[in-house]
C-alpha cells in the first residue's frame, strides 16, 4: 500500500508535498520521496525511511520548483531497497519522466517479460516501472494522451501521479480500486491544484477538497484548473477497496464519497447487532478500532472505556515488514489502563483481524492488567484471502482466519470468545454496491496474470 501526492503552480511545491506526504505516512513507512519540476527539469529526492527522515526541511529548501509529485511506500512488489523508492524517474532520449503509483498491476509480469524481450532493461523490482517503459515508447506533446494510450494495456489497481517536468497528470484505474481526490488552494501564482490519496493530505496543506478523480479518469493539473480529462474506456463496474474504509485510510479522511470515521462507527453498530455479548464495558484496540468500538457501545448500550492507550509514536504494526518487528511494535505502542479493566468483562473491538499480532498482544496486556473476561469482536468478516490489488497480504498462511476456525483463533489469541461482522453486514454499513471484497469473500474482480 502506498500514498501519492501531486501539486502544481505553487512556489513552495516541495514543502507542501512534504506536508501532504506526512499526512499520508500511515499508508507506507518504508520509503518516501518527491520529484520537483523547475523550468522543465525534474529533481528527485527519495530514500528508505519515514517522511520526516527523508524529506528534511533543509533538503526541501533546496528543491526549488512550482510543481511536484510525491510518494510514501509500503512494498507490494519489488523490495525495500532505495532503488525501489518512488517517485521512479527515467530519462530516455533526453526526456525526463517521474511517476508515483499506489496499487498493484495484475498484468505487470507479462508486460515486463514483453518489455524485457524488447531490450528495455529494468532498474527496479517494481510493477510501476512497467508504466515508465511503456510511456517511453509513446512519445508526444500531451502527457495525458500518452498515459491514456499506455494504460489501455495495463490491468489492475492504480492511482498515478506522473510528471515530465512541464505537465503533471494524475490517473485512477477504471474500476476505482484506490482513492484519489483533487483539491485547490490560493497561491502567489494564482490557484494551486493538488491531488492526493486521501483528503487528509489536502486538509494538511490548507487546501479545499474539490472532488474525487473518477474511475478511469486522467486529469492534467494546471493553473486553469483540471481542464478536459481523458477517460479510459470501456467504463467498467466500480470495485473500490472496502478494506480502505475498514482499516487503511485515516479516520479523518473522506473516501469514496463517505467519511471514514462515520463508516467505521456504522460497522461497529452493525457488529453489535450481529455479535452481542454479556459484558461490562466496550474497549477499543486503538486507534483503528476506536470508531467501531464507539459504534458497538452506542448500539449495545454498554459503556465505552479507553482501556488501552496508544503511545503517540507507535506507528502501524500491520505495515511493519517482519513478524518480529510487528510484535515489538505492538508492545511498544499499547498500554493498558488497569483501573478501567480490572475485574471487568470486556468487549474488545478491533477493525479487522489479519495476522492477529496486535489482538494477541492486546489481550495479553489486558489480562495482565486484571480483565476478567475478554470477548473479541471484529468489525469485518474473517480475512481469508490475499490481496492482489495493492495490500501486502501475499501469503495465505499469514492470514489467521485462513488457517484456523473461530474457536482455535480465540484460543490462540487468549480470548474468551470471538465474533466477526458478516459480509452482508459489512456491505450494509458501507452502503451501495461496487466494492472489492476479495480478501473476505475470495471473489476476485480481476485475475492475477503470471
Ligand atoms: S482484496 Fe481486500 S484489500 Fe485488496 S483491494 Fe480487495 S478489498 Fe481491498
Amino acid at each position: 500500500m502506498c500514498g501519492i501526492f501531486a501539486i502544481v503552480d505553487h512556489p513552495e511545491a516541495a514543502h507542501l508535498t512534504g506536508i501532504g506526504l506526512a499526512a499520508l505516512q500511515h499508508r507506507g513507512q518504508e520509503s518516501a520521496g518527491l520529484a520537483v519540476a523547475n523550468a522543465g527539469k525534474l529533481a528527485v529526492c527519495r530514500q528508505v525511511g519515514s517522511v520526516a527522515h527523508v524529506l528534511r526541511p533543509d533538503l526541501l529548501q533546496q528543491l526549488v520548483g512550482t510543481s511536484a509529485i510525491g510518494h510514501v511506500r509500503y512494498a507490494t512488489s519489488g523490495d525495500q531497497r532505495a532503488r525501489d523508492a518512488q517517485p521512479l524517474i527515467s530519462a530516455q532520449a533526453g526526456h525526463q519522466l517521474a511517476i508515483a503509483h499506489n496499487g498493484h498491476l495484475t498484468n505487470a509480469r507479462p508486460l515486463r517479460r514483453a518489455l524485457d524481450r524488447g531490450n528495455s532493461p529494468f532498474a527496479t523490482g517494481t510493477d510501476t516501472e512497467v508504466i515508465l517503459h511503456l510511456l517511453a515508447r509513446h512519445p508526444g506533446p500531451d502527457l495525458a494522451k500518452r498515459l491514456a494510450a499506455v494504460l489501455a494495456d495495463v490491468q489492475g489497481a492504480y492511482t498515478l501521479a506522473v510528471s515530465d517536468g512541464v505537465q503533471t497528470v494524475v490517473a485512477r484505474d477504471p474500476r476505482g480500486w484506490r482513492p484519489l481526490v483533487l483539491g485547490r488552494k490560493p497561491s502567489r501564482l494564482g490557484t494551486a491544484w493538488l491531488a492526493a490519496s486521501e483528503t487528509v493530505a489536502l486538509s494538511a496543506c490548507g487546501a479545499e477538497v474539490v472532488r474525487e478523480v473518477q474511475p478511469g479518469e486522467i486529469v492534467t493539473l494546471g493553473r486553469q484548473g483540471v481542464g478536459a480529462s481523458e477517460f479510459l474506456s470501456p467504463q467498467l463496474p466500480r470495485r473500490a477497496c472496502v478494506f480502505e474504509l475498514v482499516y487503511f485510510a485515516r479516520p479523518d479522511s473522506d473516501l469514496f464519497g463517505q467519511g471514514v470515521f462515520a463508516t467505521r462507527h456504522r460497522l461497529g453498530e452493525q457488529l453489535a447487532s450481529e455479535q452481542p455479548v454479556e459484558a461490562d464495558v466496550v474497549v477499543p484496540i486503538p486507534d483503528s478500532g476506536t470508531a467501531a468500538a464507539l459504534g458497538y457501545a452506542r448500539r449495545s448500550g454498554l459503556p465505552y472505556e479507553p482501556g488501552l492507550l496508544r503511545a503517540p509514536e507507535g506507528g502501524r504494526t500491520f505495515i511493519q515488514p517482519t513478524q518480529a518487528l510487528r510484535e515489538l511494535g505492538v508492545r511498544r505502542k499499547l498500554q493498558p489502563v488497569p483501573e478501567l479493566v480490572r475485574g471487568m468483562r470486556l468487549v474488545l473491538v478491533d477493525d479487522s483481524l489479519v495476522r492477529g499480532t496486535t489482538s494477541r498482544q492486546a489481550i495479553a496486556l489486558l489480562r495482565q492488567a486484571g480483565a476478567k473476561e475478554i470477548h473479541l469482536r471484529i468489525a469485518a468478516p474473517p480475512m481469508q484471502w490475499p490481496c492482489w490489488y495493492g495490500i501486502d497480504t501475499p501469503d495465505r498462511q499469514e492470514l489467521l482466519a485462513a488457517r484456523l476456525d473461530a474457536v482455535s483463533i480465540a484460543q490462540w489469541l487468549g480470548a474468551d470468545s470471538i465474533g466477526y461482522l458478516s459480509e452482508p453486514g459489512l456491505l450494509r454499513a458501507v452502503g451501495g454496491d461496487g466494492w472489492c471484497t476479495a480478501c473476505f469473500s475470495g471473489v476476485y474482480p480481476l485475475p492475477l496474470e503470471v
